[in-house]
């Protein structure tokens, strides 16, 4: 029902932008894209796009909540001001939700430093539900699976909430059904750097090799809860860990295999096959530097050089002028010496790779939009469709690309939720 009205509204956009129609004030002034949208009809793969559930399980978005130069209701572009994700490209990508992230920066792990963490999170929590509060009419948030079908069927997008890195719980973690009331339903232990509950895939020093004995209790109680366990960013010791410990399958909400590129933050074919084997699901990523080595160029090389040169290489050290002046010089660097893209043919080699590797009821997407994600070809989420066209290609039934898309992830969740221990009452949010 809700891929109908899509449908007809994504016609009646194609309708209005045809050239045969008068051009007046109003569609002369209309944004260069859906000027340029295509005229004919949709293809076979596109309209199976659209009529197919499709969610991302890493939406960095919420970090522009607070970001007074955005704004949700309105198109944006990736080239003028570096998003990915808006309502009305979701309507014209055909993203229907996903997990959106409540990221917290890590700092020291003492006590003071948790404290700090702890209320940012709470805050981005808070921004989250105010998002679907004051979008009410155009998204909803969603704490089941049950949830994301009712809320796709009435038209709207799909508000999941995710944690990545745990940090800000600190040493407490009963603050994890806090998060879980306020809405949470996936947690990833640890980002860049080790933390109190795990060793980072890309930290040069392995401190636990795996979890930590605290972060051992933190899958516990993530699976006591029905909160699905994310090793994205975690080391291969804590993934393995988590894998061990779960009593539920494990989530890589946005990651990718190592065989196609060899880096820390992608894993090896055995990790995959076990995660698959024990029912989890790898959802890959679009973040450039994570699908292919991409050198700069000697110009670019020695911009940056200079940009140092001037700046010093510690930017936290930096006042607010001083950090100004940075921005945009470096600004200035990027426009004038790109930095290298990945391309839209390299996600689609991870994501082929990894579907070969562990059949399609077992990966999906999450393509780190908002943080980082994004290659030539699929600068934004507008060009979903292009993912469905090219799995189709490669002999990708419609029922696998419906898997791939939103049926994997919301099956872990099922199974996820339903091993939620039974003394634990439904949390009360809404009623
Ligand atoms: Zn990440």
């Amino acid at each position: 029902m809700k891929k109908l009205l899509l449908s007809v509204a994504f016609g009646a956009l194609l309708t209005a932008c045809a050239p045969d129609v008068p051009q007046t004030a109003d569609t002369a002034a209309a944004p260069a894209a859906e000027a340029e949208a295509p005229t004919q009809e949709r293809s076979a793969a596109e309209e199976m796009h659209f009529r197919t559930l499709v969610l991302d399980t890493h939406l960095d978005t919420p970090a522009y909540f607070h970001d007074p130069s955005y704004t949700f209701s309105k198109k944006g572009s990736f080239d003028e001001d570096g998003t990915h994700v808006d309502l009305p490209r979701m309507n014209e990508g055909g993203l229907d939700g996903g997990f959106w992230v409540i990221f917290t920066p890590q700092g020291p792990l003492d006590e003071a430093s948790y404290l700090a963490a702890r209320n940012m999170a709470v805050l981005r929590q808070m921004s989250i539900r105010e998002f679907a509060a004051k979008y009410a009419g155009d998204v909803e948030l969603a704490f089941s699976t049950s949830d994301a079908e009712r809320i796709a069927a009435a038209g709207k997008k799909i508000v999941f909430q995710s944690m990545e890195n745990s940090y800000p719980l600190g040493t407490d973690i009963s603050m994890l059904d806090t998060f879980y009331v306020g809405g949470l339903r996936m947690i990833a232990p640890v980002h860049f750097r080790n933390n109190q509950f795990a060793d980072s895939a890309t930290d040069v020093n392995e401190v636990f090799g795996g979890l930590s004995p605290l972060g051992e209790e933190l899958v516990r109680e993530a699976n006591r809860l029905g909160l699905i366990l994310d090793g994205s960013h975690a080391s291969d010791g804590t993934v393995r860990d988590m894998l061990e410990i779960s009593t539920t399958p494990l989530i890589l909400s946005h990651s990718g295999p190592k065989a196609v590129y060899d880096h820390p933050r992608n894993v090896p074919d055995d990790l995959l096959i076990a995660i698959a084997e024990d029912g989890g699901v790898i959802q890959i990523n679009a973040y450039g530097s994570y699908l292919e080595a991409l050198p700069a160029s000697p110009e670019r090389l020695a911009a940056l050089a200079e940009l140092e040169a001037e700046f010093g290489s510690d930017t936290s050290a930096m006042d607010e002028a001083t950090m100004t002046a940075y921005r945009a010089a470096y600004e200035t660097v990027n426009t004038s010496f790109p930095a290298p893209r990945s391309t839209f043919e390299k996600f689609m080699e991870h994501l082929l790779y990894t579907l070969e590797l562990v059949g399609p009821e077992h990966v999906g997407v999450g393509a780190d939009w908002d943080g980082g994600g994004g290659v030539d070809g699929m600068k934004d989420i507008v060009d979903l469709p292009k993912v469905t066209a090219a799995l189709v290609e490669a002999g990708y039934s419609e029922e696998d690309v419906a898997n791939i898309w939103g049926g994997n992830v919301l099956r872990l969740m099922s199974e996820v939720d339903a091993a939620r221990s039974a003394d634990l009452s439904s949390p009360q949010v809404l009623n």
